[in-house]
């Protein structure tokens, strides 16, 4: 495993497809190709303030690669929202949407702002100016954007209605994560989650492990986490501990995965549980579990921690969670690693079902979505694990082998137009 040499985003996504491209033996020009996003569209979004006056932000949308379907990826409002980052996070993107085999590419998309300090009507402007701005670069069938760091159901509506005020009818299809009521999946809200469930149970029954009585530790109890460690906890698991920005709690015997998740509804966080022991975030990753669920933030798992890391299974419902030198450190320990780009793909996936639905007019039943869900998810796993056992790689390597294969095929059958 190679040690990243730097911290730009993109400089590690390139580095990444680079070092993959060696192991699958991908021709040198369609990684050239594919090093570079199809499309970078930087715009300026003037924008009427409340006090009368206006702002002038700057918005991104990076379109990585369209190869194998329309581009998919989320729009992020933040202060530190660079270019280079967003071209990092469609390239991760593309690679998602293969390795789960959805007919889309990669995209991403973000506006330099600070919400926290913006007014709903500030937020409804910037989005609609920012869409405008968009028109012929998004589209059912060009890019579908979703939400993403503090955007949401609501920022969607506002870019359906004003696509669809330029179009002149309504199109549902344009983004995904949108409210139900609008068009939204059934199922959408849990599908991270769930699908985070899935590989769990399925990397448990690789690792010749029972799930019931399985011990499962959560670093991060928000959406992602929270519904994991449910779904887990239906399917037979006990939840040992779990923990949020606040900190944690820890109970030997298992605790009801529903009644922590109403305490913390109720109280703002998981500690002060009853019947639980409080812990530190540090302490939870070193909890001898046999699954560990980082859900929280990026570079959680490090060089720093890694050696104590207490589990035998890490499902990666965050993005991100793990650094390379940890992984090298968790290779040598025997921890078995279901990446990122296939734990978290849930998501996508179910974002991929809302848009099938919105573009037929024809809504699927919770169950249907997540029985398409569960059937997606094993079978990824599966094709994964078939590729670390073919290459003698772990299951990260194994992942971006199948996805980057899976891009590089298109591109070669598609070939260079003209
Ligand atoms: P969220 O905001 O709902 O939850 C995050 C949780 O992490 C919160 O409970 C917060 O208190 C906790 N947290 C923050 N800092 C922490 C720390 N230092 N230690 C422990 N806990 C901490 O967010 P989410 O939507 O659940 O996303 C979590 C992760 O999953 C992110 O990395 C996100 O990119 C990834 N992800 C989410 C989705 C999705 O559909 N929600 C899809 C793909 C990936």
């Amino acid at each position: 495993m190679a040690e990243s040499v730097s911290y730009n985003p993109r400089e590690v996504a390139v580095q990444q497809l680079v070092e993959t491209a060696k192991r699958i033996e991908v021709s040198e020009s369609i990684v050239e190709k594919l090093k570079h996003p199809k499309r970078i569209l930087e715009v300026s979004i003037p924008t009427r303030m409340d006090d009368g006056s206006f702002r002038v932000f700057t918005g991104y949308r990076v379109q990585h690669n369209m190869e194998r379907g329309p581009a998919k990826g989320g729009i992020r409002y933040h202060p530190q929202v660079t270019m280079d980052e967003v071209v990092a996070l469609a390239m991760w993107m593309t690679w998602k949407c293969a390795v789960v085999n959805i007919p889309y590419g990669g995209a991403k998309g973000g506006v330099v702002c600070n919400p926290k300090e913006m007014s709903l009507g500030e937020l409804e402007r910037m989005t609609r100016r920012f869409t405008s701005e968009l028109i012929g670069f998004i589209g059912p069938e060009i890019d579908i954007p979703a939400p993403d760091v503090y955007t949401n159901p609501q920022v969607m509506a506002w870019i359906v209605d004003t696509y669809s005020m330029n179009k002149g009818y309504l199109v549902p299809a344009v983004v995904t994560g949108k409210p139900v009521e609008l068009g939204g999946s059934l199922g959408r809200n849990e599908a991270t989650g769930r699908g985070c469930a899935f590989v769990a149970r399925e990397a448990l029954k690789t690792q010749g492990m029972d799930i019931n009585g399985a011990t499962v530790a959560v670093q991060g109890f928000g959406n992602a986490g929270s519904v994991a460690a449910r779904v887990l906890n239906e399917m037979g698991a006990k939840i040992i501990a779990v923990s949020d920005s606040r900190g944690g709690i820890y109970c030997e015997a298992g605790f009801d995965a529903v009644a922590a998740i109403k305490h913390k509804a109720d109280t703002g966080a998981v500690s002060g549980f009853e019947g639980s022991d409080e812990i530190s975030n540090e302490e939870l990753l070193g909890v001898e579990c046999d699954v560990l669920i980082p859900a929280a933030l990026e570079n959680t798992i490090t060089a720093d921690n890694a050696a104590a890391v207490g589990a035998k299974i890490i499902a990666e419902a965050a993005n991100g969670p793990t650094t390379p030198e940890a992984q090298a450190i968790l290779d040598d320990k025997g921890v078995f690693v279901v990446p990122d780009i296939l734990a978290n793909a849930g998501g996508v996936t179910v974002s991929y079902f809302e848009w099938v639905q919105g573009s037929q007019m024809l809504f699927w039943t919770e169950e249907e979505v997540n029985s398409r869900l569960e059937g997606i998810m094993v079978r990824s796993y599966n094709e994964v694990v078939a590729e670390a056992e073919r290459d003698s790689c772990n299951m990260r390597d194994a992942a971006f082998n199948v996805a980057v294969g899976r891009v590089a095929k298109a591109v070669e059958l598609r070939g260079i137009y003209p």
